[in-house]
């Protein structure tokens, strides 16, 4: 089964991807974890993309399809979790094709409705940890007091370079004129499902796996 997480900034795609990784063996497609490897890995495009990164702007169409071309051949996973891709309906055009190409369906795009509100406050408050990316959050799940994460005992946690209102203000702003208009899109290809993503993240996930399997 293949699937698209689509939703504003901290509406809980990463999260919820990570669930779906762990307990279905499904692969987790991120181009923006994909965007953040290639920027710490300081290659020409790696430089390129990090100042737009840093602004809330999106990169270019042709990066990111690159980037999800690679990963679609030669996996054995049980399906993709396509997590901020696509972004925009010329993404979404090259992902149907890609898809194709590879024999795949897209059977299911999951919308995490969340208001501007709780964003705000969800992303000001975050950070992962950086050896293996669990998310933390400094009001509903701060970093244990001894200083080391749940997940692998790591001890050294990050904040994201465009988690502050500046940037969050343009990516939300890139959110509702370029991705946003998506919903309709798939709505109209007849898999588009709503989950609300204001709530616990167990909550979240049974509905989720609701929209999947029923
Ligand atoms: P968010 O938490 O805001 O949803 P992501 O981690 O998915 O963020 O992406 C961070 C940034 O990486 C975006 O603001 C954008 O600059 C870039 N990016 C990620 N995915 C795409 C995409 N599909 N198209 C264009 N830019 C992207």
């Amino acid at each position: 089964m293949n699937i698209i997480l689509i939703g504003p900034p901290g509406a809980g795609k990463g999260t919820q991807a990570r669930i779906l990784v762990e307990e279905r063996g499904m692969e987790q497609l991120s181009t923006g974890d994909m965007l953040r490897e290639a920027k710490d890995s300081g290659t020409e495009m790696g430089n390129k993309v990090a100042e737009v990164m840093a602004r809330g702007e999106l990169v270019t169409d042709e990066i990111v399809i690159g980037l999800i071309r690679e990963k679609l051949t030669g996996s054995d996973a049980t399906g993709f979790i396509f997590d901020g891709f696509p972004r925009t309906l010329k993404q979404a055009d090259a992902l149907n094709d890609l898809l194709a190409e590879v024999g795949q369906t897209l059977d299911r795009v999951v919308e995490l409705r969340v208001e501007d509100e709780a964003l705000v406050k969800r992303i000001t408050a975050r950070s992962t940890c950086g050896s293996c990316g669990e998310v933390y959050n400094d009001i509903t799940k701060p970093i244990p007091a001894d200083g080391t994460c749940v997940k692998c005992g790591g001890t050294e946690f990050k904040r994201r370079a465009d988690d502050n209102e500046e940037s969050l203000r343009t990516r939300l702003m890139a959110y509702y004129k370029q991705t946003a208009p998506l919903i309709g899109y798939y709505y109209h290809a007849g898999n588009h499902c709503r989950v609300d993503g204001l709530g616990e993240i167990d909550a979240i996930k049974a509905a989720i796996a609701e929209k999947l399997d029923g």
